[in-house]
């Protein structure tokens, strides 16, 4: 019933030619042997009598699992059938189905063209998926007891009980947490959420070794900081060689400088590195290919992941923190700064103060000082204008400055007051509303409104 044929086929090792039982249909309801067969990669396998390689006979194969209402065509891409073939060779061997209800699924098979294809199409609709779906499920319900936790106390608990699960995938599931409170529009759960996953960081064997590696990366930033500092403003492409020799046995260490200085290994430094190898004595020269080998390597991966950028606000705050030119990258991404990423690199820096972690608190404190700076560089004049009063020491500074440049903004800048005073009252912050007002009222005397 399965179509079962002798194929011929010769042994890829001693040449010996052999028949193997071919099967192409595959019915899954009616012979479930033939997918753990096909999944253990002996279907339409012998042995060699000769030798005892084992050798496949490739052919087109129709995969019929009704259950699961899975049918999948492979054609090999090594057996180069044309399409109208192949839709022949597939109507064919759907005509040698076990003839049952037809469904919907039937007229579409899914396609593979080669075999490892076909089985993850299995696998796929199998429970494997399934299989990392429920681990994805607990990891999230670990998240949920350490939000619910409620306590320090009951939060240490949670950690003790499930520390060996806490790993990367967990870590990155909170994250994930976290990230949907934001898109839901819950800024303030989604800090919280953070500031807990602050402390499980703290708390986790795993989260531990992560800090502990990460003091280790900023020590040896540092290191790398200060060897860069003594070459002053300047420093020459034969320096950053010359650095680069120095760190060559010292990966981390080069990691770090080509973080650090990424724009100085260019076009021209890697030229001036090939150049350099060709004249070195050949005792050195294995050294230096293996060091341009390597950062190759290093620019490339540091490019790869300022592109691939940011999967949202906390992504994107992580990167900033790890990106040794922050300003670069916020003036590249505006439209990443929005609301929510102000509320949280403003709760970060809180939950970094609260943890007495002085470095990440400098460091994101920078990185708001940066964007603040940036923003304001991008602003409209009016806007400008306005910060620009709102900034001056004393109302005689503040009238002096509306009276040299109100007339030049003219009308929009009244339109500008109202919106500043409208995103002010829906902050609640009443305080700085006024005080606009008053501002405003000085600007419209000026105008003569
Ligand atoms: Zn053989």
């Amino acid at each position: 019933m399965q179509n079962q044929q002798q194929s011929p086929i010769r042994c890829s090792s001693c040449g010996q030619t052999y028949a193997i039982p071919v099967h192409s249909i595959l019915d899954i309801a009616s012979t479930p042997q033939f997918k753990g067969l096909l999944l253990s990669g002996r279907l339409n396998s012998a042995p060699c009598p000769n030798c005892g390689t084992l050798n496949t006979v490739l052919t087109p194969l129709l995969y019929h699992d009704s259950e699961k209402e899975l049918l999948i065509a492979l054609m090999p891409m090594e057996l180069n059938m044309n399409k109208d073939d192949q839709e022949r060779l597939i109507g064919t061997m759907m005509n040698r189905l076990p003839k049952g209800n037809f469904k919907g699924y039937m007229f579409n098979p899914k396609r593979a063209i080669t075999m490892q294809g076909m089985m993850n199409l299995i696998l796929e609709a199998d429970g494997i998926t399934q299989e990392m779906m429920d681990e994805q499920r607990a990891r999230i319900q670990l998240v949920q007891q350490c939000l619910e936790a409620g306590s320090e106390e009951a939060l240490q608990k949670v950690v003790t009980d499930n520390d060996a699960k806490m790993d990367d995938r967990f870590f990155q599931a909170f994250s994930l947490v976290a990230q949907r409170a934001l898109e839901d529009g819950q800024p303030q759960i989604a800090q919280q959420m953070l500031a807990i996953q602050t402390r499980v960081v703290e708390l986790s064997t795993y989260g531990k070794q992560l800090l502990a590696k990460q003091a280790q990366q900023e020590q040896i930033i540092q290191e790398v900081a200060n060897q860069l500092e003594t070459y002053g403003e300047k420093i020459s492409r034969e320096d950053v060689l010359s650095l680069a020799i120095i760190y060559s046995e010292q990966d981390d260490h080069l990691q770090a400088l080509v973080g650090m200085i990424r724009p100085a290994f260019d076009y021209e430094f890697f030229q001036m590195l090939t150049a350099s190898i060709a004249k070195a004595p050949a005792q050195n020269r294995e050294k230096l290919e293996k060091l341009r080998d390597r950062l190759n390597q290093l620019t490339a991966a540091i490019d790869q992941q300022n592109q691939r950028a940011l999967q949202g606000v906390v992504g994107f705050l992580q990167t900033l923190v790890n990106h040794p030119q922050p300003e670069e990258m916020i003036a590249d991404n505006l439209d990443a700064i929005d609301d929510t990423f102000m509320a949280v690199l403003s709760a970060n820096i809180q939950q970094a103060e609260q943890a007495n972690n002085t470095a990440l608190s400098d460091r994101l404190k920078y990185i708001y000082n940066a964007v603040v700076t940036i923003l304001r560089a991008n602003m409209s004049p009016e806007l400008q204008f306005i910060n620009t009063i709102l900034g001056a020491p004393s109302d005689e500074e503040a009238e002096k400055f509306i009276q040299k440049h109100a007339l030049q903004l003219g009308d929009g800048l009244i339109e500008a007051f109202h919106a500043v005073e409208q995103m002010l009252v829906e902050q609640g912050n009443a305080a700085l509303v006024g005080r606009v007002q008053t501002l405003r009222t000085m600007t419209e005397k000026v105008l003569n409104r």
